[in-house]
């Protein structure tokens, strides 16, 4: 496959915006290369400048999980741009939207639209910094919760693969209130809170990690934090922006059946628009202005074309009884089928997976943290990712990247993309 045109078009871009793109892991630092440029996408497909087709395995990071211009979404954005795209006035479909969510996620009251998943966590910090009059925050290395600056403290991600985890921007004050903690590692939490007794006011985490590549919480693990987090008085806070209405209707809380008291939510919530919303029980909601202290606002939260896709993609969810299974087993095939093309070769690999994430990573022993992340071989990434590039496929272009499978995918798909995976693995 040639992609001449993406190449020309990333050269252009350079010129006008700082690395030609809008996000950094668009641009293929970890891979090498040149981006690829979308003209549009259907189904599981995009295509791109040159006129090529690919399977996509991304789905712009995870919110197009029925698939690119899904129908009811595209027609009832459309519908709705009629009417006037902001108002910066309450809508009606603002509260229907909140419904309907609050009725799928357990644990949670009141639910607040931003714009992206950065704000709903940046916003769930300040919230949880409010109701506990308490600064300090725990965060778990490896895990990406946005670009605000609390998190920027050795994040996963974008800020992994371009090795500046502590990003200059980010004050010394700032960092000294982020306390950081070990994935999957109790010991390490247990320290943390033993050595700053009432000063921690939320332990943030994602409770199926998907920025250090896919990583599935260990047996226990999510109910250890609960558990400590009521000890001591803390928050805790589930990034739920890649897992909410991903891996079931009501995300990791519903799967593992834990509840966390802060949850928040990104990427498929507003099916494809920019939106973001982080949730709690009553009395936590109601610290936020204008009811309670705690300010945070936004002139575009809750804007008509954002809450129309939200709400269409939600009920298509909400309706389907047999989504997340379909998921699964879409994903468990593709998952078996890598298995089977990289055991027929001597290259070491790991794959983790959870519903319809999943990830590869070029490493004999199993990935649980960031640190085994890290032990993963980039050079066989970069072919592997190149090689699929070739045979039509796109996958993330970071070893540090979950893969969102959506469920416009057929398995005439997932074949075709199991055939190039033993193409590619045989030649790497
Ligand atoms: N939290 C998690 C777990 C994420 O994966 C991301 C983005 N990939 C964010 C927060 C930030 O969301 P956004 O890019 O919409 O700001």
């Amino acid at each position: 496959m040639e992609y001449k045109r993406s190449s020309a078009l990333f050269i252009e871009a350079q010129q006008y915006i700082p690395g030609g793109v809008n996000s950094p892991v668009r641009a293929f630092k970890a891979v090498g290369g040149h981006p690829i440029f979308v003209k549009s996408a259907k189904g599981a497909y995009l295509y791109d400048e040159d006129g090529n087709r690919l399977i996509d395995y991304i789905n712009s990071w995870g919110p197009m999980i029925l698939g690119h211009a899904y129908e009811p979404v595209v027609e009832a954005v459309i519908e709705k741009a009629k009417s006037g795209t902001s108002f910066g006035m309450p809508t009606e479909i603002e509260t229907e939207i909140a419904k309907l969510a609050i009725e799928m996620v357990p644990g949670i009251d009141k639910i607040r639209f931003v714009n992206s998943g950065t704000e709903a966590c940046m916003s769930a910090i300040r919230l949880a910094r409010g109701f506990t009059s308490r600064n300090k925050i725990i965060k778990f290395a490896g895990c990406y919760h946005g670009h605000s600056d609390s998190f920027l403290i050795q994040a996963g991600s974008g800020a992994s693969t371009f090795g500046m985890p502590n990003s200059p921007g980010v004050t010394v004050g700032t960092a000294q209130d982020t306390l950081l903690a070990t994935y999957n590692n109790e010991a390490s939490v247990r320290e943390l809170f033993a050595a700053n007794p009432h000063e921690i006011a939320a332990l943030i985490v994602e409770p199926v990690a998907g920025n250090m590549g896919c990583i599935p919480p260990a047996a226990g693990f999510l109910q250890f934090l609960r558990d400590i987090c009521s000890e001591n008085n803390t928050l805790l806070i589930f990034d739920e922006v890649m897992t909410g209405f991903r891996l079931a209707k009501g995300g990791v809380q519903e799967l593992y059946g834990i509840t966390a008291d802060i949850c928040c939510f990104g990427k498929v919530i507003g099916g494809g628009l920019p939106v973001g919303a982080f949730a709690a029980r009553r009395e936590i909601m109601d610290f936020l202005a204008p009811v309670g202290p705690v300010y945070q606002a936004g002139t575009l939260s809750g804007n008509p074309l954002a809450m129309i896709a939200g709400l269409t993609m939600l009920r298509a969810i909400n309706s389907d009884a047999e989504l997340f299974k379909r998921l699964e087993e879409k994903c468990a095939y593709l998952e078996n089928g890598l298995r089977v093309a990289f055991s027929e070769t001597a290259i070491p690999f790991t794959i983790n997976r959870v519903g319809s994430m999943i990830s590869i990573h070029f490493a004999k022993e199993s990935v649980v943290d960031f640190a085994t992340a890290k032990l993963g071989d980039n050079e066989w990434f970069k072919k592997f990712f190149h090689g699929m590039l070739q045979e039509g496929v796109y996958i993330a272009p970071s070893a540090y990247e979950s893969w969102f499978l959506t469920d416009a995918l057929t398995y005439e798909d997932l074949d075709f993309t199991i055939r190039a995976a033993k193409k590619v693995a045989a030649e790497m």
